[in-house]
């Protein structure tokens, strides 16, 4: 029998160690990257998991079987929301940001928003399938465009404020927003052409669903390559949480596509 993400939700809900077990050996390599993209010097990974363990923990919460890019996806925002970060020393609103960008296409608005999640151009163009040039010109017009609707301005202004921008954004939905699966759908290459339509339609007028968008194909890079952490390397994560090693490193019980645990 195969152990799914689904039955890992489940026991670490319960703190059951074969659960945690499983989610340290899987999931400690996604934190260890969002915390290396991210530059945070806090929380360490420790922490993270910590939180995560705590009753409050929002992570394992659902009853309904969550698929790996889900959790990745909740578990990104999980970790975000933990990483100190210092004000902007110029900000900038999402309204402001949202009125300066209108001319842009939906594409052009997810390359520019790729910019306030920390992705220089040559990550952005391997993200979404463009030219690291591309990448740059689209982004030099989207700062004309928020230059000339703010009083101060300076080049990094999206970068600096990408924390309140990302916050701003992810709390802006609306009951007309698309779900997960239809943003992982257009990542995958499986909308039918009108759908797609439709989702443009919404999409280029919500940064709600640019933001959602944009950490989806976040996810999608994050858990690309990503290798599972051994027994030895997951046993100092383990004694953190003062979990006993659990039975669950089976190679066949790999969660993500092409991923290798390492020996
Ligand atoms: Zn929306």
């Amino acid at each position: 029998m195969i152990y799914t993400c689904y039955e890992m939700a489940r026991d670490c809900r319960a703190d059951k160690p074969e659960g945690w077990t499983y989610f340290i050996s899987h999931y400690v390599p996604v934190i260890r990257k969002l915390l290396e993209h991210y530059r945070a010097n806090e929380p360490t990974v420790e922490q993270v998991l910590k939180t995560l363990r705590q009753p409050e923990s929002s992570l394992f919460q659902s009853l309904e079987p969550a698929p790996e890019r889900w959790l990745a996806a909740e578990l990104r925002q999980l970790v975000v929301e933990q990483i100190r970060r210092p004000q902007a020393e110029i900000p900038v609103d999402l309204e402001t940001v949202s009125v300066a960008l209108e001319p842009l296409t939906v594409v052009e608005k997810q390359v520019a928003w790729l910019e306030t999640m920390d992705y220089d151009a040559a990550r952005t163009g391997a993200m979404m399938r463009m030219a690291p040039a591309t990448v740059e010109k689209i982004r030099s017009r989207a700062a004309e465009l928020i230059r000339s609707k703010s009083d101060v301005w300076r080049a990094t202004i999206l970068g600096d404020n990408g924390y309140n921008l990302g916050r701003a954004a992810a709390a802006a939905g609306t009951k007309e927003c698309y779900p997960v699966r239809d943003f992982l759908d257009v990542i995958d290459g499986r909308t039918t052409w009108p759908h797609r339509e439709r989702m443009t339609g919404h999409v280029t007028a919500c940064w709600h669903c640019v933001d959602h968008f944009c950490r989806m194909v976040e996810v999608v890079d994050l858990l690309r390559g990503i290798k599972l952490l051994s027994e030895a390397e997951s046993e100092p994560y383990r004694g953190a949480l003062g979990i006993a090693a659990g039975k669950q490193s089976k190679p066949w019980m790999r969660l993500f596509r092409g991923a290798r645990a390492s020996h």
